[in-house]
């Protein structure tokens, strides 16, 4: 099957610390050499520590950044090199939820107009028509057409979050990057909105990519988790696979902290604690970039870079230690 959203040799640097003569400084490497596939009205989860480059890669997607290198395609077109004219398009098939529900949207704008403006910029509907798709919309994400007149700070997180889950779905996309939506939110509410993504996802076929550091959350929604480091994608495969037979240190490392209420991997559920932070991205270790933290390191990890093995049924990691 083709997927939906394929992603080949990935890089997006920024170029940070301009001197004062305004050459150029160091790069960032905030995404580095990524490759991954979503198929379509599936979820890929994409967690890692904060500063991983997974919110990079959600907007890199969406175009939102150019990417610096790689190909980036949509059901099969590549989209990586086109520009805003032709992008257009895709721009209505890809929409995003973001993690901030109160700084996303803008305060001086009613409800209505929030959730009618992507109607507007794509014109799909004008008039009453319009009044009638933004009711409907506000309904679907368990609102109440009354609230249409109100302002975002008439609302809680939650509600807020729903506004924006509206405003995605507005223009009837495919493909959501969800980033960190529920961080923001109280624990309490967290559950409902994950749970109203699932329904909304059922019902109209959506594919997601699920940005999170919410690992039991991620575990719940996913079809596919990748693990980020620094950059690099270090392990991807099917949920369950990822979760009761991870691979690499750093996501033993990461998903050991997660309850598992599995008895076959009880062994696995033992907390281990990693030594150090997590380097600069400005300056990452030469070869496997987790070596200054990773327990296994060895000589051969310093100098070369593992590049990713498929070690069975799509389950890829990359580490020395496979080979
Ligand atoms: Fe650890 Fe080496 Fe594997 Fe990197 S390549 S995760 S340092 S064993």
């Amino acid at each position: 099957n083709r997927p939906l959203i394929e992603v080949r040799n990935l890089k997006k640097y920024f170029e940070v610390q301009k001197n004062f003569f305004g050459r150029s400084g160091t790069l960032l490497k905030a995404v580095d050499d990524v490759s991954f596939a979503i198929q379509r009205g599936e979820t890929f989860g994409l967690v890692g520590e904060s500063g991983c480059g997974k919110t990079t890669i959600g907007r890199t997607l969406l175009k939102l950044y150019e990417p610096t290198a790689g190909d980036i395609l949509y059901d099969g077109q590549s989209i990586s090199k086109l520009n805003h004219k032709e992008m257009l398009p895709y721009r209505k098939k890809m929409q995003m939820i973001f993690q901030d529900p109160f700084a996303s949207l803008d305060p001086r704008m009613t409800v209505a107009e929030i959730v009618g403006d992507p109607l507007a910029v794509h014109n799909i509907c004008q008039g009453k028509d319009r009044i009638d798709r933004v009711k409907e919309l506000i309904e679907l994400v368990g609102l109440k057409a009354d609230h249409l007149g109100r302002y975002p700070h008439e609302f809680s997180g939650g509600q807020r979050q729903r506004i924006g889950i509206a405003r995605a779905l507005a223009v009837e996309p495919e493909f959501i990057v969800c980033d960190e939506p529920i961080s923001a939110l109280d624990v309490s509410i967290q559950a409902q909105v994950v749970n109203m993504l699932e329904e909304l996802q059922e019902r109209f076929g959506l594919t997601y990519l699920f940005v999170s550091h919410d690992l039991s959350m991620v575990r719940h929604i996913s079809h596919k988790v990748g693990v980020m480091y620094l950059g690099s994608l270090v392990e991807y495969a099917d949920v369950h696979e990822l979760y009761t037979n991870m691979q690499h240190p750093y996501t033993q490392a990461l998903l050991s902290a997660v309850p598992i209420a599995d008895p076959d991997t009880a062994e696995q559920s033992k907390r281990i604690h990693l030594q150090g932070d997590v380097p600069s991205p400005l300056n990452p270790p030469s070869g496997c970039a987790f070596r200054t933290r990773c327990p296994h390191a060895m000589g051969r990890c310093a100098e070369e870079k593992p590049g990713l093995r498929d070690i069975g049924g799509g389950h890829v990691v990359a580490c020395h230690l496979i080979e």
